[in-house]
């Protein structure tokens, strides 16, 4: 196994399928889509799941640094923008690969009548990592280029404080109840009461 998936695997906390398609992922954009910094690249992923991990770790797209951008789609798509070359592609798992895991998933769930067999998800998903590691690029995504517009970088507002609780807050994320400005953390708790 390389260098990168170890530690990659042990960032992410276990070996599954997802964090595979997003290795998969990024391997291909750091072979194909030029970059010279992390920052000038940005990554926008239209899930949340393991694979956004793989994302974050081996290109450097992470929330922190702004160049992540989630967009809760629930779908296996991923887009790259390079803000050097005003570049975008996208790339989407194909068809067989999806229909494949769901029809293990599927079988998984409806086999036993008790519920999963842990065991035998763990076997498959094992199994499976390895074979999705092991298939050509083309096997795996479709990858096409698309013409978006550049993302917004992140802004810096001012803060200003919560006249419930006391603490600091991004201005643009403040909340106005009973006459007081306020956090959201405070807005949603005033909302309930
Ligand atoms: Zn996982
Ligand atoms: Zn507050």
């Amino acid at each position: 196994m390389e260098e990168d998936l170890n530690k990659l695997i042990e960032f992410h906390g276990h070996y599954c399928p997802g964090l595979i398609i997003g290795y998969k992922v990024a391997k291909y954009v750091l072979k194909n889509f030029k970059r010279s910094q992390d920052e000038e690249l940005v990554a926008i992923v239209y899930n949340n799941s393991c694979s956004v991990d793989a994302i974050q770790f081996i290109l450097g797209c992470t929330f922190g640094k702004g160049n992540l951008i989630f967009k809760d789609y629930g779908k296996h798509v991923y887009i790259f923008y390079s803000r050097e070359n005003k570049k975008g592609i996208r790339i989407s798992l194909k068809e067989e690969i999806s229909k494949e895991m769901n029809t293990v998933r599927n079988s998984m769930l409806n086999t036993t009548g008790e519920g999963i067999d842990i065991d035998a998800v763990k076997k498959w998903k094992e199994e499976y990592s390895d074979k999705l590691l092991n298939l050509p690029e083309e096997e795996l995504f479709n990858v096409r280029d698309v013409d978006i517009p550049e993302p917004k970088r992140s802004k810096i507002y001012p803060s200003i404080q919560c006249e419930e609780c006391g603490e600091y807050f991004m201005e643009i994320r403040g909340r106005i109840i009973d006459g007081k400005i306020v956090c959201m953390e405070c807005f949603e708790r005033l909302l309930e009461n």
